[in-house]
């Protein structure tokens, strides 16, 4: 078997393209026509990395960044980013004075929250601290449950009254389940908004839609959207690719064949032996694995592209390595094999992986390993 030299380049490599994610978030804003527009860099920016993913978001017009711990929000800060900020998920015990402190603005669920991050606010220099009210309308995550609602908001107008912190939004997040079911949350949102009005909070930025509302339901969208995967060029529906959508992926994973072997008819690949050789043909060893976030359960389906030739991984994938069989293709040790990202590139998308796994693309880029290096795309090539 002929083994690959080292080489200065990565062996595993996710090359991330800030201008897809900056023309994304525009043509997102064309969308969905909103005031505001909070681009979400959680979980380090779904696998991109939050602090390039903000920086191009807001290259591309966003207004806010959305994220879910405070923890989060705080590594924004440390690198710098000024922008608001809004940390909605919070475990017991969450830091609130750091997150005043940091000027982040926090969502909060409950009259206790609302309660402890106005004691917070009262110990920091930030004044005010700015809440955003999330309301329960069907998901069953977190949120005030309508019947907390006046409880919730007269918590909220008392303490702003008090002074220390200010209701900047209400907002909710929908199931995507059916366009009946999301208009039903929106009603339901709305009467929420109503409610908070009549306790002296009307005029606040109202949000409920993340990408895929913002693109496929108008009446979600009010007066910001809360978009994620889309700035990704991930598309948030399997019935649309990206292209469709008008958006590029902006995370390319590659790596480089790190062996190859002529087999026989008959010659198993890798554990459990899922895949034999169908006749005499080559196996292409791809040094990327399930600790690198290929999921095994893509084994014998994901798709990869090597010299412009799509091919699929053949038997299982393992921790660190699999096989894809390329027939009698002139498949050499250090080719490139594109394993998801921008088509222009020739790379399959990280939706055929999704769907291969049976899940979805949000999945497919988020879970990329630390193993995979994060580079920069060489040219801005920003053709907006
Ligand atoms: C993750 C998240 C979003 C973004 O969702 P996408 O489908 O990725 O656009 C928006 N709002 C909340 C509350 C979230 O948790």
């Amino acid at each position: 078997m002929t083994e690959a030299n080292g080489s200065a380049a990565p062996l595993r490599e996710a090359v991330i393209d800030a201008s897809a994610i900056e023309h994304n978030v525009r043509r997102l804003r064309e969308i969905a026509g909103t005031r505001e527009t909070i681009a979400v860099v959680k979980a380090d920016g779904y696998g991109h990395g939050a602090v390039t993913a903000a920086r191009a978001a807001l290259a591309g017009g966003a207004t806010r960044l959305g994220v879910a711990d405070i923890g989060e929000g705080l590594e924004l800060r440390r690198a710098g980013i000024d922008a608001p900020v809004i940390a909605w998920l919070h475990g017991p015990g969450a830091d609130f004075a750091a997150a005043a402190d940091a000027r982040l603005e926090l969502g909060v669920s409950s009259a206790r929250q609302v309660v402890e991050v106005a004691a917070s606010a009262r110990s920091s220099s930030v004044d005010p601290v700015r809440l955003h009210l999330k309301l329960e309308t069907g998901l069953g995550r977190n949120g005030a449950h309508r019947s907390e609602w006046d409880e919730l908001f007269a918590t909220a107008a008392a303490a702003e009254r008090e002074g220390g912190i200010r209701v900047d939004g209400i907002f909710s997040h929908l199931s995507g389940t059916s366009r009946a079911d999301d208009l039903a949350q929106v009603a339901l949102f709305e009467e929420g908004v109503d409610l908070a009005a009549a306790h002296g909070l009307e005029g606040r930025l109202r949000h409920i839609a993340a990408t895929a509302a913002a693109i496929g339901i108008p009446e979600a969208r009010l007066d910001a959207v809360r978009i994620g995967i889309g700035i990704y060029g991930v598309s948030p529906v399997a019935d649309r690719t990206p292209a469709e959508l008008g958006l590029r992926p902006a995370m390319t994973v590659s790596t480089r064949v790190a062996a190859v072997r002529r087999v026989a008819e008959g010659h198993g690949a890798s554990y459990g032996y899922r895949y034999r050789a169908p006749r005499e043909t080559t196996y292409a060893l791809v040094p990327l694995g399930y600790a690198d976030g290929m999921p095994r359960q893509a084994s014998n389906a994901g798709p990869v592209s090597i010299r412009g030739e799509r091919y699929r991984v053949a038997g299982t994938i393992a921790m660190d390595q699999f096989i894809v069989d390329v027939g009698d293709a002139p498949v050499e040790v250090g080719d490139e094999v594109l394993v998801f990202g921008d088509p222009a590139t020739g790379a399959p998308l990280a939706e055929e992986w999704a769907e291969a796994a049976g899940t979805i693309g949000y999945e497919i880029v988020t879970r990329i390993g630390h193993r995979v290096e994060r580079t920069a795309a060489e040219s801005p090539g920003a053709q907006n």
